[in-house]
């Protein structure tokens, strides 16, 4: 049995919501002062730490978040990276990656930047965390309040969904951020999808809320970066090896497969965000 909580948005603090979609046992709902998408019952705090930490999360069914490694979206980064530094990496020489998982993104950057760059990774997982590790990769699982390193450039890469209060997180990496420095976030730009047109499944409650472009840039603003760039791509997650299985999926009504999603391609063409936002240089 999940024990859950109760709690409002962390964005504008609004407690009034209407419902969105009910997935695996949870309500999202939609804040009626922003518009972002969150689950306002949730499990606690102590439940979604431990599930961060061993990839379990229990609703109806329980989610297995493990996955596996993944050297498939590396391709992925190879052509986003070009594209959302344009100018190359010049003048970055350390970089933290906060949520690495395997370790994908640091691999690219490593690659990309030919070595270059000092880049370190950070953790929960305890799976993860060690397949990295066994791949070389400078991986850890840092507490960031007292983390005693600043670093030209901090990422967190499709963490943003699995925060419990991705403000008060976002707040508290300016510290490891040198004055100057870099901010990439990825996250879904999912809030203004209907709840017809999402993406789904949503993974619920491994994902406790959804943004948009606008809350987002609006939200760094005021936590008091300034948005340098923002680059959206298309979010349609399907892996060339799995799409048989999506076409007999698709076929066999019972199941919910993503095809259905590439009818409306051009819809989901700008869902995959990825924003880049400056701390200012110390005065
Ligand atoms: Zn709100």
């Amino acid at each position: 049995m999940t024990k859950t909580t109760t709690v409002d948005c962390y964005n504008c603090h609004s407690g009034e919501t209407e419902p969105f979609l009910r997935e695996n046992g949870f309500w999202l709902v939609r804040c009626k002062g922003c518009g972002l998408l969150y689950i306002r019952e949730r499990p606690d705090e102590e439940t979604i730490e431990i599930a961060t930490a061993i990839g379990q999360h229990h609703g109806e069914q329980d989610l297995d978040a493990n996955v596996h490694y993944n050297p498939g979206v590396k391709a992925e980064y190879r052509r986003f990276l070009p594209e959302i530094f344009p100018d190359g990496f010049a003048g970055i020489g350390s970089w933290l990656d906060i949520g690495c998982g395997y370790g994908e993104f640091i691999e690219t950057l490593t690659e990309r930047s030919h070595g270059s760059i000092d880049v370190v990774g950070s953790e929960p997982n305890v799976t993860k965390q060690a397949s990295a590790k066994k791949r070389n990769l400078n991986v850890d699982y840092f507490d960031l309040a007292t983390h005693p390193r600043q670093y030209d450039v901090v990422s967190l890469l499709n963490v943003y969904s699995h925060l419990p209060n991705p403000y008060e997180f976002i707040s508290g990496l300016k510290r490891v951020i040198k004055p100057g420095g870099e901010f990439l976030i990825q996250t879904g730009n999912a809030a203004d999808f209907s709840a017809e047109d999402i993406l789904k499944p949503l993974g619920l409650p491994d994902h406790l809320s959804f943004t948009s472009e606008s809350i987002l840039t609006d939200m760094l603003e005021r936590i008091g970066f300034k948005v340098v760039s923002v680059h959206k791509f298309p979010d349609l997650p399907i892996e060339p090896k799995k799409i048989a299985k999506e076409i007999a999926k698709f076929i066999l009504p019972k199941y919910n497969s993503y095809l259905k999603y590439y009818v409306n391609y051009r819809k989901y063409s700008e869902s995959k965000m990825f924003i880049r936002a400056r701390l200012p240089a110390e005065s």
